[in-house]
């Protein structure tokens, strides 16, 4: 099947390339020459394991090809993914959809023959309503029917959740009365899929703007089950108790179930901040608050400032004039994107408290240079760490969770280290005596 993407950022670069790999033929269209030429050249414009060898073996083999030209891209497109960002509009929290209708106004004036438009951004409730309307506005003979086909990757782990995932959605309009193009829509999705229909991954046909809801509602709940845990964590400082022990006890139980329980600096990344705001506008539009999102989101903002407390009070009650050490700057490991990162707020927060900052991340730094302002960047986390007075471990990369901490004592000015996703054991640091703090234990 002949299959164009647009945007190609970290969910259309590795969809193209899923998709590539199952057999089909793929375009993949950006409008940042940039990236294209990286890509043409084999050079990854993002970093996600695996990704390197997936996209060039698959271009080698003449099905996967990139370029900046839309109307080249889709010309003979069987199924059109829009992929392209859906950033907080500034000012309101509300998505910011402009990138799905400009893409759309594109997609209307070069489609030719019966095409699928798949939205695959996260977007509001009757954003495929509006594309629909937009091409058949610009474009009346086109034919053509609107799919909502939200994704659920995970940074980090994209390629093995786009080919394992725990289910597929696939919504559908309904364009004509009787069905007959959501039939013929849901034929060339099934076509699409058929590999992961083999591999018996469980797919959920349902209407378009119960897909689009499905998306937030997700991301949401698990937005709040890590903010749950959080506040938790809180409470176990306060009154001597341990969040790894309680975690562990309440995700023993089927109906918690055990993922989304690490208690930490607070949820960053592309999705969960803006989806969560999003979905808080969307309910409240509809005049059905969620109040529960709603403090979520707020809880949430405050802690990642809260954590340099941590930090501060580690290092004696003041860090003015002090180098502090930050291991880990993306917003999860196994990723180089920065976006919302809780690295970004604890900086700011410590910088503001008179730090020096000293900063070390494996893949992070190159969009690190683009949000933060006086870093010095290290070579290596020991580097990052000789001659500070306090460090802090944001992101929990396995480079950090075997570092030689007999070497770490002799290289700080002082030991001392905040540990915001709890990689270390209080009793080791306690015996190595390093001054030692970590989250809701
Ligand atoms: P991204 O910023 O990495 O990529 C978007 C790309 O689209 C950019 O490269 C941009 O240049 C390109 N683009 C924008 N307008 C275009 C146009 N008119 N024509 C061609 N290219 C255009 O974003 P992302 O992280 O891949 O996210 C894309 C969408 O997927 C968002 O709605 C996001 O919420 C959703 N999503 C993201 C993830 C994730 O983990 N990143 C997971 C699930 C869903």
């Amino acid at each position: 099947m002949r299959v164009a993407m647009i945007g190609s950022g970290y969910v259309g670069l590795v969809s193209g390339a899923c998709f590539a790999d199952f057999g089909h033929d793929v375009v993949c269209v950006d409008k940042d020459p940039d990236k294209i030429d990286r890509l043409n050249k084999g050079i990854m414009p993002i970093y996600e394991p695996g990704l390197a060898e997936l996209v060039n073996g698959n271009a080698r083999a003449g099905r996967l090809t990139f370029t900046t030209e839309l109307e080249r891209g889709i010309a003979n497109a069987e199924a059109i993914f829009i992929a392209v960002g859906t950033p907080s509009r500034r000012g309101d929290g509300h998505a910011d959809l402009s990138y799905v209708y400009a893409a759309a106004h594109e997609i209307a004036l070069a489609i030719k023959g019966y095409t699928v438009i798949v939205t695959k951004s996260t977007v509001p409730v009757g954003t495929g309503d509006e594309v629909e309307r937009i091409i058949r506005e610009a474009n009346p003979a086109a034919e053509f029917a609107v799919v909502s086909n939200p994704e659920f990757l995970r940074e980090g782990a994209a390629i093995g959740d786009f080919k394992r995932p725990d289910r597929i959605v696939i919504g559908t309009g309904s364009a004509n009365k009787d069905g007959t193009e959501d039939a013929r829509a849901r034929d060339v999705m099934t076509e699409l899929y058929r590999p992961l229909f083999l591999n018996r991954s469980p797919i959920l046909f349902t209407a378009r703007r119960t897909a689009e809801l499905i998306k937030y509602a997700a991301n949401a709940f698990l937005a709040t089950k890590i903010t749950f845990i959080n506040e938790i964590a809180d409470l176990c400082e306060a009154v001597g108790a341990d969040v790894q022990d309680v975690s562990r006890g309440i995700g023993l139980d089927n109906r918690i179930g055990s993922k989304f329980l690490h208690a930490g600096p607070g949820y960053g990344g592309s999705c969960f901040p803006k989806d969560t705001l999003a979905l808080v506008k969307t309910a409240q539009d509809a005049g059905a608050p969620m109040r529960i999102v709603e403090t979520v989101a707020a809880v949430n903002d405050q802690r990642k400032r809260a954590m340099a407390k941590k930090v501060i009070a580690l290092a004696g009650g003041d860090v003015r004039g002090k180098t502090v050490a930050v291991l880990g700057l993306t917003f999860k490991p196994n990723t180089d994107d920065m976006r919302d990162s809780p690295a970004i707020a604890v900086i700011q927060a410590l910088q503001d408290a008179g730090a020096s900052i000293r900063a070390y991340d494996p893949e992070g730094v190159e969009q690190a240079r683009l949000v933060l302002t006086d870093v010095d960047y290290a070579a290596d986390p020991y580097a990052c760490l000789t001659g500070a007075d306090v460090a802090v471990l944001v992101t929990e990369w396995d480079a950090f969770r075997a570092l030689d901490m007999d070497r770490v004592k002799g290289l700080m000015k002082t030991a001392a280290i905040a540990d915001l996703r709890n990689v270390y054991r209080p009793d080791e640091m306690a015996r190595r005596g390093i001054a030692y703090a970590s989250i809701g234990r």
